[in-house]
């Protein structure tokens, strides 16, 4: 509803900002400034520690990730304490990793605070979907070899009666496929694509880390990607690319460095 439960003096805004995949380098101009100009910034465990330097000195900061011990904010929290900061006048930069729509849930705390009357705006992130794998010398498209990707995340809200994704028929449909938030169901990703039908000799990459000095990757197809992945203990934060794509990456490579220039510069 409209304007329901909106207080006099909720005079503050929202800005729903992405804060780029990792490389305090991928903040956009428009990041920086929402960044500046706040008075409070609630921010993810998945975002360039750099990008608070660029806070006010007297700025709230306030951390809404999993931290020892302590459990995150729930969405529902998040969601308040935001519009709380707003009705105290206050400017507030909510902070998320990659893009903010992208599987972020920006888009329900923007509605939140919209439907009560709070100002709310976006500002767009690059995605770790698509920087992740171009640091890794991978593109999502490229002639001949791919006309169309998508996303999706490798992680189904719990509790929904109806399967969501079908990562079978995506990469049936698809040429390429990143997957996020997939490292704990990589098993069951893989198996159902090959029920499926799709070629056991498909190329995958993980990129772990992507974008940061820590970034690695591990190359493998839907034969051997899980034993590999195994080997090598990825974790988390990675994205997992599927399809011909993963086989242009020798050649990226060589032309642009290990990874497109993060571990180079970091180094
Ligand atoms: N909104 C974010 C995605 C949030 S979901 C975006 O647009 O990038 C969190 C997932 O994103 C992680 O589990 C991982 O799959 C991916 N991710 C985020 N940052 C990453 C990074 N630096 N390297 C690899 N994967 C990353």
């Amino acid at each position: 509803m409209p304007g329901e439960g909106r207080r006099d003096g909720c005079r503050g805004r929202v800005y729903i900002v992405g804060a780029g995949p990792g490389d305090p380098e991928l903040l956009t101009l428009k990041a920086v400034r929402a960044i500046r100009e706040a008075d409070v910034i609630v921010y993810d465990r998945l975002i360039p520690e750099e990008a608070l330097g660029y806070a006010k000195p007297d700025a709230e900061l306030i951390y809404a990730g999993k931290r020892p011990g302590r459990h995150a904010l729930t969405q529902d929290e998040i969601n308040r304490l935001l519009y709380e900061k707003a009705c105290e006048g206050k400017t507030v930069t909510r902070l998320h990793g990659g893009d903010p729509y992208v599987f972020g849930r920006g888009e329900e705390e923007c509605i939140y605070l919209r439907e009560r009357g709070v100002e709310c705006s976006v500002v767009p992130g690059i995605t770790s979907v698509i920087a992740g794998p171009a640091y890794a010398g991978i593109p999502l498209t490229s002639r001949g070899v791919a006309s169309s990707f998508a996303a999706a995340t490798g992680r189904e809200a719990p509790g929904k009666p109806r399967k969501a994704v079908h990562y079978g028929k995506i990469m049936k449909a698809v040429d390429t496929l990143v997957v996020v938030m997939g490292v704990g169901n990589l098993e069951n990703i893989v198996r159902e694509m090959l029920e499926e039908g799709v070629d056991p000799e498909l190329p995958v990459a993980i990129v772990e880390n992507a974008t940061t000095p820590s970034q690695r990757v591990i190359e493998g197809s839907l034969r051997d990607i899980v034993e590999k992945a195994r080997e090598a203990d990825v974790k988390p934060p990675a994205v997992i690319v599927f399809g011909n794509v993963v086989k242009l990456r020798p050649r990226l490579w060589s032309l642009n460095g290990a990874s497109g220039g993060a571990e180079k510069r970091h180094a």
